[in-house]
């Protein structure tokens, strides 16, 4: 009796399996599609400066509104785009389309802003990586200084002496580097002595909980610190109540992001944001 029930155990994983893989192979498909169908787009997430409250900046994150499944998250599409390495033209369309829409802003008056983007270390690693920053940012018009790259260390970080010196480059083009999610996965103190970023952006995880659990506290207050003993402008992730904030404040870190002030906005949503120049007052009140 347990062998037949070990049996259809197994028959039933497999037939899951079979789904999931066939789910798997349709995702693709879909995904290979949805640039050309205009799927793909690009939402904006406020920056704000701690020190005087206004939207510094704001990062890109990509969506995908699927047609029968609505808008699917990065979460979900990410890892598979990743290892199809869809993530090169996906992330590069999101790229440029966030400098384009950075330009536009600025042209039409509106005070300039930093844009972020997210580069897989896939995209970073592609010969030419350099030139297509540089093709970037001469196509769109955007000054260098308003544009972000976000890198997010990796195990798949083989050549680390090639990103050094990528990073080194990009420096001398005058753009922005950020170390994303900082404190998680296969992030290393070696890696952040070593790549020469502007911003380290501590990782939402330390601050859920940040007020409550001593240990979240006392890893957030540390990065805060050595950030700055480096010269490097710490960011906070996910920061989602006052309390959080005010504890960030009363530390020194220097840029925020979270459902607090923001959550990502589509274009139309993030434009008003920055018409009526909200500040972090206004949210507190
Ligand atoms: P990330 O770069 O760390 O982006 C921050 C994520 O945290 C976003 O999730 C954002 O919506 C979410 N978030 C912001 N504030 C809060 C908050 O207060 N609470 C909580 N719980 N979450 C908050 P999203 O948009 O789902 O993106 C997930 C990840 O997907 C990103 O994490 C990034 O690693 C990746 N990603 C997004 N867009 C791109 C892209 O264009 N290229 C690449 N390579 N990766 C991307
Ligand atoms: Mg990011
Ligand atoms: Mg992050
Ligand atoms: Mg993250």
């Amino acid at each position: 009796r347990a062998k037949e029930k070990g049996g259809n155990t197994f028959q039933l994983y497999r037939s899951e399996m079979n789904i999931r893989s066939l789910e798997r192979l349709n995702m693709e498909i879909d995904l290979r599609r949805a640039m050309e169908r205009g799927e793909i787009m690009v939402y904006y997430q406020p920056i704000v400066d701690l020190g005087s409250g206004r939207i510094y900046g704001m990062e890109a994150l990509v969506r995908w509104k699927h047609p029968i499944r609505g808008m699917i998250s990065p979460a979900e599409f990410i890892p598979l785009a990743e290892e199809t390495g869809l993530i090169v033209p996906i992330g590069n369309w999101v790229l440029k389309e966030a400098c384009r829409q950075n330009e536009e802003w600025i042209s039409q008056g509106l005070p300039p802003l930093v844009v972020a983007v997210n580069i897989s270390v896939n995209q970073f690693q592609q010969p030419g990586f350099i030139q297509l920053i540089k093709g970037t940012l001469e196509s769109t018009g955007l000054d260098p200084k308003l544009l972000c790259l976000e890198i997010t260390e990796n195990v798949a970080m083989k050549n680390v002496n090639y990103i050094v010196e990528t990073i080194d480059k990009l420096r001398e083009l005058g753009v922005r580097i950020s170390i994303d999610d900082f404190g998680t996965g296969y992030s290393s103190l070696s890696y952040l002595k070593r790549f020469r970023v502007h911003t380290l952006k501590i990782d939402q995880s330390f601050i859920q909980e940040l007020t409550t659990d001593e240990e979240n506290a006392a890893i957030v207050t540390a990065l805060i610190a050595m950030s700055h003993k480096m010269n490097i402008k710490a960011l906070a992730e996910g920061v989602e109540t006052k309390a959080q904030l005010e504890f960030l404040r009363r530390y020194g870190c220097d840029e925020i992001q979270g459902y607090l002030f923001s959550t990502p906005l589509p274009v139309s949503d993030f434009e008003h944001l920055i018409r009526v120049n909200r500040n972090l007052s206004e949210v507190l009140r």
